[in-house]
């Protein structure tokens, strides 16, 4: 780690961003280009550019830590559950390592996003925190004792593909998912996912700000899932602390909605579990990847 430098890189779908942390967690820069969506020669090469470009800039040479939209199968070492689909089959972390001339490390971005929060964000001082992602897709992560937890199969936190749960009205079988199931929390609670439910071709975002019934009505079936579907969680992990990021995370309605209503499915007479929004925003992603060493 040299002097404790440490570069985390967050490949985005749309842009790549980096940042540079010094062993005591300041910022000391950051970058952002634009991704070379569909070429991994590209995608390669623009993250070599990235690395290299801070460490001329700061005269030092760093660990480097990137996140992913998917994950490095331990089973085949290749790319698995990358919405970013030119890496699937991929030997991501080898062909940086041969690029970058050193070792790196990789993980899932939700993952990378529970790391920095529980490290110095919103869910610092907790010993257990879940992280989630509410954004394109639905992801998550889960830091106890700030440590990342990992398993043999790499999907830790992936709750975002189980079926939602207690299901009211017509949401059984639910919408088709990308993962060739139908019914997954993510088919409800993604951005896409919140934008289909309304049916008014508004984005999700646009709904957020919509003061018309229709809007608070499609919002108001989102807190209820959105409730239910962490309430499984809660179950399951009993985390201190939830944080959301991602896209939707900026719904202020969200942190004193959903646990009034998730008490109603929590397998306990009360429920202390806080819900938080993030502390870093949208840099979470590159400040936990950097943290991954
Ligand atoms: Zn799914």
């Amino acid at each position: 780690m040299g002097g404790g430098l440490r570069i985390g890189i967050d490949l985005g779908g749309t842009k790549t961003e980096a940042v540079a942390l010094a062993g005591d967690g300041r910022e000391l820069a950051r970058r952002r280009v634009a991704t070379r969506r569909g070429s991994y020669d590209g995608t390669v090469r623009t993250i070599r550019d990235l690395v290299e470009g801070l460490e001329a800039e700061l005269g030092a040479t760093g660990s480097v830590g990137i996140g992913i939209p998917g994950t490095i199968s331990p089973r085949t070492g290749l790319v698995k559950n990358a919405n970013s689909t030119w890496l699937i089959g991929k030997p991501f972390d080898r062909d940086l390592e041969q690029a970058l001339g050193r070792p790196v490390r990789l993980a899932n971005d939700a993952d990378c996003f529970a790391l920095s929060e529980a490290s110095d964000g919103a869910g610092a001082g907790f010993a257990t925190v879940f992280g989630v992602i509410l954004g394109t897709g639905v992801g998550g992560g889960l830091v106890i004792h700030g440590r990342l937890v990992g398993g043999p199969n790499a999907i830790t936190g992936e709750w975002g593909h189980n079926p939602l749960p207690w299901p009211e009205g017509d949401e059984h079988p639910g919408p088709r998912c990308y993962c060739g199931r139908n019914g997954c929390v993510e088919t409800f609670l993604s951005g896409p996912g919140l934008a289909r439910d309304h049916g008014g071709g508004l984005s999700a975002e646009a709904i957020a700000t919509a003061a018309d019934p229709a809007a608070q009505a499609a919002l108001a079936r989102y807190e209820r899932r959105l409730a239910r579907a962490l309430a499984s969680v809660i179950n399951i992990v009993d985390p201190h602390v939830i944080v959301l990021g991602g896209g939707l995370s900026r719904m202020d309605r969200l942190y004193a909605a959903i646990p009034r209503l998730w008490g109603e499915w929590v397998f306990s007479d009360h429920v202390d579990t806080l819900l938080r929004p993030p502390r870093h925003g949208d840099s979470s992603g590159v400040r936990g990847a950097a943290r991954l060493w």
